[in-house]
């Protein structure tokens, strides 16, 4: 790749993310966007009239830097009900412009030159960027086959003396897996013997399927008191545009965390805040309507992806499917993505684009589910004319 004029050696090769060039391609092709992960239709009312209210009741100023007290309240009712985790709202939450900040500020707090950062492959984009704007080096780890299952040998080796921070997303992104409890008491005593800070991403923890469970990492024996547990009110509320997130965990690694985001945004969503506030306040039957109707649509689109010829990776989590596309005659999930709006007017995400081992993720492509009935509906329509043509048929 070529270099890109005046850019610091440590962001060359990221170029634009392949969520902006891929929603960019979905609007310039006129195809339906199952790219980007973000929902086509708005959350909660009451939540959005909270925030409408709030700016019209002047809450426009900075907030106070660690957020609002009755967010930080809130953040941490929340923790407790929903995962049993106990956070002081008053040195344990912090909140964040959307988990993005708070994965930046947590690499740039707690991370260095010399130092590395383990987490597994494919990961979400903005790890590697964050890893490497810190000047640490990742330690990637593959998810492999169909249940993207790591091999234990090959986490431990990944520790060494240099590793500082385990990083872990589950529900996962791109592919959907929900890590189960054994398999984070491995990730946990590595932590432990090793010494290693654990950042867990669970921005998607409410969108968890069938009889899988999100358990947060730092529900494991000996992990509180060294784990920064982050979330984000974009996907719990289909606000993906308020950037609205928190880091929770003891009170030292916060401050470590709040220092260095105080000089990325300082503070942000003043009218926001109390909105998420009162989202994160909503009965049980939010929280169950929406795990559920996310579950449909998944279903849905499992079912329109698998009568187009895929071999479909049914998801534990997320918003999101994978896909091989080996059935279909393809190879290459770059070439594939790229052509798939001439031919076909849809747009998805190439997997690849989140391995260092690309060839690891080669025939893999993520679709997105967060979207309206008739628009799956539409895309699956759309992507049986793939299985026609392979069949010769058109
Ligand atoms: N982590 C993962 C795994 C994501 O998919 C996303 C996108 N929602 C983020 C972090 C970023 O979250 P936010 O939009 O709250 O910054
Ligand atoms: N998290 C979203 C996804 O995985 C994208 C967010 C972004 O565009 N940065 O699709």
């Amino acid at each position: 790749m070529e270099p890109v004029p005046y850019l610091t050696q440590r962001l060359q090769g990221f170029g634009t993310t392949i969520f902006t060039a891929m929603s960019a391609l979905a609007v310039e092709t006129e195809s339906v966007n199952l790219g980007q992960g973000f929902p086509d239709s708005d959350g909660p009312v009451a939540v959005s009239q909270a925030a409408i209210d709030a700016i019209k009741a002047g809450h426009n100023q900075y907030p106070p830097l660690p957020g609002i007290e009755p967010l930080r309240i809130a953040v941490a009712e929340h923790r407790l009900r929903f995962r049993g985790q106990r956070f002081d709202p008053a040195g344990e939450v912090l909140i964040t412009t959307g988990a993005t900040e708070a994965l930046a500020a947590a690499m740039l707090s707690l991370t260095g030159p010399g130092d590395e950062v383990v987490t597994f492959e494919p990961y979400y984009d903005s790890y590697a960027a964050g890893i490497a704007m810190s000047g640490a080096q990742r330690r990637v780890v593959t998810l492999r086959g169909r249940e993207f299952a790591f091999d234990p040998n090959e986490l431990e080796a990944a520790f060494t003396p240099n590793t500082k921070l385990m990083l872990l997303n589950s529900p996962h992104n791109p592919t959907g897996k929900v890590f189960s409890r054994a398999e984070l008491e491995i990730i946990a005593r590595l932590c432990i013997e090793n010494d290693v800070i654990a950042v867990t991403d669970e921005v998607y923890e409410h969108l968890v399927f069938d009889d899988a469970e999100h358990i947060p990492l730092a529900t494991l024996p000996q992990m509180a008191e060294r784990t920064i547990t982050i979330s984000s009110a974009g996907k719990i509320f289909s606000f993906t545009g308020w950037k609205i997130g928190w880091a929770c965990g003891p009170a030292e690694l916060v401050n470590a965390v709040r220092t260095a985001k105080q000089f990325l945004t300082f503070v942000s969503g003043a009218p926001l805040q109390p909105a998420v506030a009162v989202g994160l306040r909503l009965g049980d039957d939010f929280f169950g309507c929406y795990t559920a109707e996310m579950q449909s649509k998944r279903d849905r689109l499992v079912d329109g992806l698998d009568a187009a010829g895929f071999d479909v990776i049914v998801p534990q989590g997320t918003y999101f499917v994978t896909a091989d596309i080996g059935p279909l005659d393809e190879r290459d999930g770059i070439d594939f993505c790229m052509s798939l709006p001439k031919r076909c007017g849809v747009v998805a995400v190439p997997t690849q684009v989140f391995y260092d081992d690309a060839e690891a993720g080669r025939q893999l492509v993520r679709f997105a589910f967060c979207k309206r009935d008739e628009i799956l509906d539409e895309a699956s329509r759309r992507l049986a004319r793939l299985r026609d043509r392979t069949n010769g048929a058109s």
